[in-house]
């Protein structure tokens, strides 16, 4: 019954009932269709006015996405020398989003967005510079395409948009100079200032409503700061009753694996995870210190420790049973109550995984409890981009995503996209500070929505009317790993 997705997904109805209306065909996106079989069906149930809402967009994305009359028509205001602008009621208004830094950071901004173009009525479209996007997702829309034409007027300038642009909102509010531009450019990532960030704020979204192009540099997943703009908050609240799911939908209304991740994904699913009792999975990411003190304010020390935090960790919250230290001791429990567990250990480097790996080697748990580690890959360093990196790091997201249990490391949007997908509330490891094993050495996350790492929370008093900060106790509160950041819970 692979043809018909709602049958596999029997509460979530998140592809079109018509799902053989989808411009590709099953075999196009195979992960559209073959993921019930990987993932436990989600605890959680979308609310029936996300479903509808979801439903309208695909129906208003289908209308206005690219090469359709309206999108030529509105194209055109584009063009400088157009003064013939469409202004219809019925005019499409677009949001245009241009990724920046890794791939968790892009997966939780183009989620982030489009939440901010359902709320707004907006089409979100993804400048694709080299196909990255096209190559690791499939499509997520029935009959159209969220990516941006190559033909696009302004294409070649969404690489350099800046603070400095004069069509950069940040700048233009800074400068008194109005807009005089058929597009607004949003500088969202991390050198945005307070100007750009008053983004955030009611008296902004009114105005921002009347431009037909926004076009949206971002690198974090700011969904939180939208419930806190007052215009937004019965909508959301109506969307998302139970608040920590925004991501764990959004995501997975989204993000399917294109053909060749998928491939990826399944292979090393069926060989590695799928014969065992139970999967654990380990994510570890370590910054560079000078990132970490500029950040969060975090000292961190030698990352020796790291490994015995893990276990620590696992056996302190029974995540896997302990190990005889003893050589001589072996397993207590008969054979036919013995379980299987694998854990797959994510990290740019081999070594943490190696020093696990031979732990369970060495030495038998307790209960006699086999447990085999495994590592899909070791890039060494990022290297976004790179078409084929890309692929296994979002593969390797996913793989995550698919266990029963999970270890994160702090500060990551890696760890963020694969708590979300998977519906886990993770244990979020802490680093080591002075060379010892941290204690604890890992804190179970209040929610398993991802942390948006540079929130405003104060940005509205520079206005007038001095925002509700009740929003803020109401729907968000400090994240586990960065005191600073906020989280939906
Ligand atoms: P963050 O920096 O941890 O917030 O996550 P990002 O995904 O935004 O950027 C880190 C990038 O480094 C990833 O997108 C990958 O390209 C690479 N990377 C980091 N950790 C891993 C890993 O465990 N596996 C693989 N394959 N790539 C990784």
């Amino acid at each position: 019954q692979l043809s018909t997705p709602h049958i596999i997904h029997p509460h979530l109805h998140f592809t079109s009932p018509k799902g053989g209306s989808h411009k590709s065909s099953t075999k196009d996106c195979l992960s559209r269709y073959e993921s019930a079989l990987y993932r436990k069906e989600s605890p959680y149930k979308p609310s029936s006015y996300l479903i509808t809402k979801l439903r309208k967009y695909e129906k208003l994305h289908k209308r206005c996405g690219p090469y359709t009359e309206s999108y030529n028509r509105t194209v055109r205001n584009l063009d400088p020398d157009n003064h013939d602008r469409e202004t219809s009621d019925q005019a499409c208004k677009y949001l245009v989003q241009i990724p920046f830094d890794g791939l968790g950071n892009r997966i939780l901004s183009l989620a982030s967005a489009f939440l901010y173009a359902l709320l707004t009525d907006r089409v979100l479209l993804v400048y694709d510079k080299e196909g990255e996007t096209a190559d690791l997702f499939c499509e997520p829309f029935p009959e159209t395409t969220w990516i941006l034409p190559q033909d696009f007027p302004i294409r070649n300038r969404l690489e350099n948009m800046s603070q400095e642009s004069p069509e950069c909102y940040g700048n233009m509010l800074m400068n008194h100079s109005g807009i005089n531009s058929s597009f607004v450019y949003l500088h969202l990532i991390y050198t945005f200032d307070d100007y750009d960030k008053l983004f955030f704020c009611d008296q902004d979204q009114n105005f921002i409503q009347n431009v037909s192009w926004v076009i949206m540099k971002s690198q974090f997943y700011f969904a939180p700061s939208l419930f806190l703009i007052k215009s937004f908050e019965q909508e959301l609240a109506s969307l998302f009753p139970e608040k920590e799911t925004v991501f764990h939908f959004l995501g997975r209304y989204l993000f399917h694996p294109s053909n060749p991740v998928w491939e990826l994904i399944t292979r090393y699913h069926r060989t590695y995870l799928a014969k065992s009792d139970e999967k654990i999975g380990i994510q570890i990411r370590t910054f560079h210190p000078r990132f970490l003190a500029a950040a969060f304010n975090f000292t961190t020390s030698s990352l020796e420790p790291v490994p015995d935090t893990i276990l620590a960790c696992l056996f302190n919250n029974n995540l896997l049973p302990e190990i005889n230290i003893n050589e001589s001791q072996t397993g207590q429990k008969n054979e036919n109550s013995k379980s299987v567990k694998s854990v797959i250990v994510t990290s740019l480097t081999s070594k943490y995984y190696e020093k696990l790996r031979d732990v369970f080697w060495e030495h038998s748990t307790v209960t006699g409890d086999e447990v085999g580690v495994f590592q899909p890959s070791s890039e060494g360093d990022q290297k976004t981009g790179d078409k084929k990196h890309d692929r296994k790091a979002w593969a390797e997201i996913y793989l995550l995503s698919l266990t029963d249990k999970l270890i994160t490391s702090p500060w990551s949007t890696f760890g963020y996209v694969a708590q979300g997908l998977g519906g886990l509330r993770p244990w979020i490891l802490h680093m080591p500070k002075d060379e010892m094993v941290p204690d604890p050495p890992c804190t179970r996350a209040v929610s398993m929505e991802p942390c948006f790492h540079k929130p405003v929370v104060n940005g509205c008093k520079m206005r007038t009317a001095v925002d509700d900060t009740g929003a803020l106790d109401r729907y968000v509160r400090a994240c586990e790993d960065a005191s600073q950041g906020l989280k939906l819970v």
